[in-house]
């Protein structure tokens, strides 16, 4: 086994297990970089694009390199900074899955050995075979600052105690989101995702021992609020009281901060800070563009584009990766001191539904039931079956706890109305008892095949 040459080491400062500590009233984890002066975070961003584009031609990096050669782009001279991008071909998820698949294990996309990488994911696989992803420890720290400066922007603080549900193994997320609360100096509680009610039950009785700052904020709140219930184990003492979605993430047309790009790409990549809708890109580590994906030139500002991310100063980029979901850029200045573009997330285009002609995302209708408190309540457990696109109702299935013939039918005609309502569809509404439909720990199967 050959042992890889050293890449490059990182500069941590003096805090090489942990980040500085800086005073808790300071408003942002790190002014120098999120209050840059715009001209100068371009020169920077200018520098390492250059300096990317270098590395594909040099190493060389094979996928990459032929994504130039398609741009001309044949010397690091060719390539004067961001503006330059827009020449270069986009690369999608199946390009990274064919590589794999043509040169296994890791492909032809690393811009380093593997070797020199210390942590490795994969994707979830919902739509093939998961690509591999790998992080050296640069990797690694960059999402760990990018992430600090989202917790801090939250109001965490160093020394609280924070919980959460991430899937771990081979799905790496739970590992990134872990690591990165330890870093910035909170005790992180990691409670298994709620499978099953006895891992959700493992979960609520530790937090009546060790009870969370702030309470479990997740895909999987439903689920823990559900068992509580059965157990009767009062919210209060699990610290499930209190539960607020967290600044910034508002359902509905106008989508939600742009807060990541994937494990495989960018984690932590912005954040919001609650004065202005987005989220603040990290701009210093990515070039984060909304793209027409027909001219490779981005959209309009406050146009829906795809979500296309270049990673700057990692070991392991990713050259106008297209995530093949929505994003719209703002660029007006935020009064909170930011100096960053911001970024809006408009969902997956492939998780689009359609139906009598329009077109919308499942938390669009999601965030409909849950206006509803008969199906709210104690958790909105629902399953839309996919619609075919044609003029038929659109059929969701949605348990109501009550037994109350009165109430059940009360709640059928409110989401009737709401889903017409809000998204201009017509619906056909499932009445079901609770415990109809599976549960899950982490991202429940919400669309579902017609029978
Ligand atoms: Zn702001």
């Amino acid at each position: 086994m050959s042992a890889p040459a050293p890449v490059s080491t990182p500069d941590f400062g003096p805090g090489l297990l942990g980040p500085i500590p800086r005073p808790t009233d300071q408003k942002l984890w790190d002014p120098a970089h999120q209050a840059m002066d715009p001209g100068q975070r371009r020169e920077l961003q200018d520098q390492r694009v250059r300096e990317l584009i270098r590395r594909v031609l040099e190493t060389p990096v094979p996928l990459f390199a032929s994504k130039l050669k398609d741009a001309g782009i044949t010397s690091p001279d060719d390539v004067k900074g961001v503006d330059d991008l827009a020449l270069v071909p986009l690369t999608v998820k199946q390009d990274l899955r064919d590589s794999e698949a043509g040169a296994p294990p890791w492909g032809s996309y690393r811009f380093t050995d593997a070797r020199h990488a210390v942590r490795l994911g994969t994707s979830t696989g919902t739509t093939g075979q998961p690509t591999i992803t790998v992080w050296t420890r640069k990797d690694i720290w960059i999402e760990y600052e990018s992430g600090a400066r989202n917790w801090w922007r939250f109001g965490y603080r160093p020394g609280q105690i924070i919980t959460h549900a991430h899937p771990a193994y081979l799905y790496g997320g739970g590992t990134m989101l872990q690591q990165t609360y330890e870093y910035f100096g909170m005790l992180s509680v990691w409670v298994p995702p709620p499978d099953t009610d006895e891992l959700a039950e493992q979960a609520v009785r530790f937090w009546t021992r060790v009870t969370p700052d702030h309470p479990f904020m997740g895909f999987a709140t439903g689920r823990f609020i559900e068992v509580a219930g059965k157990l009767g184990i009062s919210l209060e003492d699990a610290g499930l009281t209190g539960l607020k979605a967290p600044i910034g993430f508002g359902l509905g047309r106008g989508g939600m901060p742009l807060m990541t790009a994937g494990a495989e790409c960018y984690s932590f990549v912005g954040g919001p800070c609650g004065e202005s809708p987005g989220a603040h890109i990290h701009e210093d580590w990515a070039v984060v563009q909304a793209v027409d994906p027909a001219t490779g030139q981005e959209v309009p500002d406050g146009e829906w584009g795809n979500l296309t991310v270049t990673t700057l100063d990692r070991d392991n980029g990713l050259l106008r990766y297209d995530l093949e979901e929505a994003c719209a850029i703002v660029r007006e200045p935020c009064p909170c001191g930011e100096t960053s573009i911001r970024g809006l997330w408009g969902g997956r285009f492939k998780d689009l539904l359609e139906c009598q002609g329009t077109r919308f995302q499942v938390n669009e209708l999601e965030g409909v039931l849950r206006g509803i408190e008969a199906m709210r309540e104690p958790s909105l457990e629902y399953q839309i079956v996919k619609p075919d696109g044609s003029g038929a109702d659109l059929v969701v299935r949605v348990e109501v706890a009550s037994e109350d013939p009165a109430v059940r039918q009360g709640a059928q005609e409110k989401a009737v109305a709401a889903i017409r309502d809000a998204l201009g569809v017509s619906a056909a509404i499932d009445i079901l008892n609770r415990d109809t439909i599976p549960r899950a720990g982490y991202k429940a199967t919400r669309v579902i095949d017609p029978e």
